[in-house]
């Protein structure tokens, strides 16, 4: 029957006087939505197929063109919101389940807007951060309880395998099919550049990224793509997926569409063949089972990797973790609910996790009064979108921070949530090799190298306002946040202080 019910979302506005009719616009727009009409000799335009990516507006030579959103599509209520009644449009006309891109957009309390950090006066001087020692490099892995020295007093190496990081972020896990290869590549070599580390995804390692051994995390999910022996040992820490914050409870699914070419050979999974990771890994229905998975890996990798286990954040989260920290894992990642993603049940994303500041809290409180917290690392992600959510992270107990979302936009994600559909103009979420050429992967790397570059020196500027000189001082230091406008079970559950007190 087709779309009979509800107007386009944007509405594409062309100034007739500036447009030469050069085309770009067409050639720019994956999504068909620029037409040349050779009767009137004008560009026309079909904007129910726009997405609002800006590719257009940014590459029309003589910025004639302007996408704004179609606020009078729908009689809205305070109820009954656009979203909703075109969403039910949408479902009545196609019978299928909503599927979305990138985080929860809804309106949902953000706590780290809610959150203020604290700055030294009169006593315990700030710290300058161009004139003195700042140290923002952090060592995720189980620290030992004790030290160990043989009879003639000489230490005895007792360390479980580290991961050194020049600072307390990372590139989170997107997989290579959901995301381009150039995407991959920037990540990786902007990874090296910093001394940092990039994460696989569940999609396999392409041949080409062997060479970024030293700032790879591998991924091992629930369905398995990609992972053989080599693999295991193409990265210094491996990551076992049981859950990601933006689809708690719910596997991965790459559409047969993106199935080709170095895809599928990476996977390992037949060209033009759906892959669906299911939402149990089918070997792990208990603690004990988890324990077997992650010594298996151990094995396999001669005791020399930390391994990693990545949950969502959900109500228990606190108890989940402090089994997790007793399976035998060397670092936690916990992946707050606004997290991104490639591909997503709207339903799913919007409605299902919990805050990762919430989240965070609980457990780093849950792992220290059952005196285990050192027994981990705490790796957060989930919308961290600034260098004030990571100082923010850091002071609730994380060692560390996953950043996703802000890395696509620092390579030209304009965030049209469209990934899902393989067109991403940007080419970021793509696989057409015409889109994927448009991101070069050097430019891509010395942006994602100016964005944290950047956001290192804010975390020293923040720290040294604090009086705190080192990450490993602001961990877990809750004394230096304060709340606003929170209610006492939100404080209590951060452990943190209203202002004023
Ligand atoms: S989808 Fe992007 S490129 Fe196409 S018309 Fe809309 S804003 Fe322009
Ligand atoms: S990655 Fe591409 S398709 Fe996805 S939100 Fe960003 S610009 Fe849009």
């Amino acid at each position: 029957m087709g779309n009979l019910y509800y107007y386009p979302e944007f509405d594409v506005i062309r100034d007739k006087d500036k447009c030469t009719t050069c085309r770009v616009c067409e050639k720019q727009c994956a999504f068909g939505v620029h037409f040349y009409d050779e009767n009137k000799k004008i560009m026309m335009e079909d904007a129910t197929k726009c997405v609002n990516c800006n590719r257009c507006v940014v590459f029309c030579p003589t910025k004639a063109i302007k996408i704004v959103k179609n606020e009078m599509s729908i009689r809205e209520n305070a109820n009954w919101g656009l979203n909703l009644v075109t969403e039910v449009y949408k479902q009545a006309e196609t019978g299928g389940v909503l599927l979305s891109s990138m985080g929860n957009p809804n309106k949902n309390p953000s706590y780290f807007d809610r959150i203020l950090i604290n700055a030294s006066q009169v006593t315990n001087p700030p710290i300058d951060p161009l004139r003195e020692p700042m140290e923002t490099k952090v060592f995720l892995g189980k620290k030992s309880e004790d030290i160990v020295r043989d009879k003639d007093g000489n230490l005895i190496p007792n360390m479980d395998p580290q991961l050194e990081l020049s600072m307390p972020l990372m590139f989170s896990a997107m997989s290579y099919g959901s995301i381009s290869l150039n995407a991959h590549k920037a990540l990786a070599q902007a990874s090296r550049e910093l001394g940092i580390l990039y994460n696989t995804g569940e999609g396999g390692l392409h041949e080409s990224l062997y060479e970024y051994k030293d700032n790879t995390i591998v991924q091992v999910a629930s369905g398995r793509f990609g992972v053989h022996k080599d693999y295991l040992e193409a990265g210094v820490a491996i990551e076992i997926k049981m859950g990601q914050g933006a689809k708690p409870g719910i596997g991965g699914h790459l559409p047969g569409t993106k199935m080709i070419g170095d895809v599928s050979k990476t996977r390992m999974v037949p060209e033009g063949t759906d892959a669906i990771s299911p939402a149990p890994h089918h070997d792990i229905y208990s603690i004990e089972d988890l324990r077997q998975l992650v010594d298996s890996l151990k094995e396999v990798t001669e005791y020399k990797k930390p391994i990693i286990v990545k949950v969502a954040a959900v109500h228990n989260i606190a108890a989940i973790a402090s089994g997790i920290a007793r399976s035998g894992a060397d670092i936690i990642v916990i992946d707050g609910y606004r997290g991104g993603t490639g591909a997503a049940p709207t339903r799913i994303r919007d409605n299902v996790g919990i805050p990762i500041e919430l989240a965070l809290a609980a457990v780093d409180q849950r792992l220290r009064d059952e005196g285990i917290r050192n027994n981990v690392s705490l790796v957060v992600g989930g919308s961290i979108r600034s260098s004030a959510d990571v100082v923010k992270a850091v002071a609730l107990g994380a060692d560390c921070c996953y950043i996703g979302t802000a890395a696509l936009l620092a390579l030209g994600c304009h965030l049209c949530r469209a990934c899902h559909t393989g067109k991403c103009n940007w080419g970021i979420a793509t696989q057409n090799p015409e889109l994927t050429k448009r991101l070069n992967p050097t430019v891509g790397k010395e942006r994602l190298v100016n964005l944290l570059t950047a956001w290192n020196q804010e975390i020293k500027e923040i720290m040294g306002g604090m009086g705190i000189n080192s990450i490993e001082a602001l961990r877990g230091n809750r004394l230096m946040l304060r709340g606003i406008g929170m209610n006492e079970k939100e404080l209590e559950i951060l452990g943190i202080k209203h202002a004023g007190e």
